[in-house]
């Protein structure tokens, strides 16, 4: 750490910083940092930005991007751009750190940076409910963020496909609900102010919902490992898929009035089109962002057969994705892996201002060249 202004809830850092020690700096100091995602352990700051993670807090803190104050930069031509200001308001021209950040490394490596920190959380509560239809979860996240002043802290989707598979590899507890539903809602209300009944203003939203038909069952944590229990199952989707299957898994967003329709769409051409895969979905409701992950047997064929099935799986979520108003890359960028599908799904004008920022910032192509554009 370079500089911890409490006052200002700001944080200068090393790009090397790992996540986890940047979210326990700012717990010593009353504050916390809000990202949080699976790699938390392993992730450095540095990644982050240039990634421009998102994980389980975009929801009520948005996403990297909104978390960077200021950032340094060793440039192209080898010149360091010092622009660590720790200003809410800056309107000095062009917002340049906004370029760097999710660019993938491929216009400057970040050194450090200037970070947002929030008041610590004090209190909390955790659920798990059931619902029959994706409609229901994203209006039942409008209602709890109308009914409880904006206190969602965590709303993630789970399909039945998915929890099944979670249970069979993943968490060994079992389910905490009594009756089987095609989707479920995992979250959690949180505020700092430590007087606040958490538990209770769930107990009263939950009710709320049920009565309303938006939700079948709900089981709400009384304690913390009852909590844990229920992350637990988000948090061993990966793996679980693993061990499943031959996994391919999605990354794409919609405009969240349109999860419904592209959940719909996208799992029906997948049943109809590959028909020897399972469809599992989980994701951020919030974000419209609901990883569509195909998982194929292990023994559907050599190398070649299964590149063939994850292209075809990726092409049918792209499209549809894309048709609902989408995008293919809500987190995680577009790397090696979609350098030749962006351009199938973007504008020749948004090509050519991305081309002409590369050249203009790194004109002999040194920087991350493999990555996000090919260039002429
Ligand atoms: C288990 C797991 C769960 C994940 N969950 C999520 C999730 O929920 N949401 C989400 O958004 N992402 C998720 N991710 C991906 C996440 O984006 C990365 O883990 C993280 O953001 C990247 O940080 P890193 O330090 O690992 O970067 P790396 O993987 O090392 O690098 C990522 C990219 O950034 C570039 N880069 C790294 N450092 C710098 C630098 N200092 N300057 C310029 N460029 C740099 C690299 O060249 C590379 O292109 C997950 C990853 C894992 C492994």
């Amino acid at each position: 750490m370079r500089h911890l202004d409490p006052l200002n809830n700001a944080v200068t850092l090393e790009a090397g910083c790992i996540l986890a020690d940047v979210r326990a700096l700012a717990d010593q100091h009353e504050r916390q940092f809000p990202v949080l995602l699976g790699s938390v352990g392993s992730c450095e700051i540095g990644g982050l930005i240039s990634t421009n993670a998102g994980g389980t807090g975009v929801l009520r803190y948005g996403n990297m991007r909104e978390q960077v104050l200021g950032l340094e930069v060793v440039l192209a031509d080898g010149r360091v751009w010092n622009g660590l200001r720790a200003l809410r308001k800056d309107n000095t021209g062009y917002d340049l750190k906004q370029l760097f950040v999710g660019a993938e490394g491929t216009l400057g490596i970040v050194t450090a940076a200037v970070l947002k920190l929030y008041p610590k959380l004090m209190v909390s509560a955790t659920a798990m409910v059931s619902m029959d239809q994706v409609g229901h979860a994203v209006e039942l996240l409008q209602y709890l963020q109308r009914t409880t002043g904006g206190r969602v802290e965590t709303f993630e989707l789970m399909s039945q496909s998915q929890l099944q598979i979670v249970l069979r590899h993943g968490a060994a507890s079992g389910s905490p609900m009594a009756v089987e539903a095609p989707w479920y809602v995992l979250l959690e209300l949180a505020d700092s102010a430590a007087d606040w009944n958490a538990v209770e203003s769930l107990e009263t939203a939950l009710a709320a919902a049920m009565e309303n038909g938006l939700i079948g069952d709900a089981v709400i944590a009384t304690d913390q490992a009852k909590a844990d229990r229920i992350w637990n199952l988000r948090h061993t989707i990966s793996e679980s898929n693993k061990r499943e299957g031959f996994t391919v898994s999605n990354d794409t967003s919609v405009p969240i009035s349109a999860l419904p329709e592209f959940i719909d769409r996208v799992t029906r051409r997948l049943q109809r089109e590959l028909p020897n895969a399972q469809v599992a979905h989980c994701g951020h409701v919030g974000d419209g962002n609901v990883h569509v992950i195909v998982v194929f047997p292990y023994d559907i064929g050599d190398a070649q057969v299964r590149e063939a099935a994850a292209h075809e799986a990726n092409t049918i979520v792209h499209q549809e994705s894309v048709a609902c108003g989408g995008s293919i890359s809500a987190e995680h960028g577009i790397g090696r892996m979609h350098i030749d599908r962006l351009p199938l799904y973007t504008s020749e004008v948004e090509l050519d201002l991305m081309r002409r920022v590369k050249l203009a910032l790194d004109p002999d192509r040194m920087m991350n060249p493999v990555k996000v554009l090919r260039l002429p």
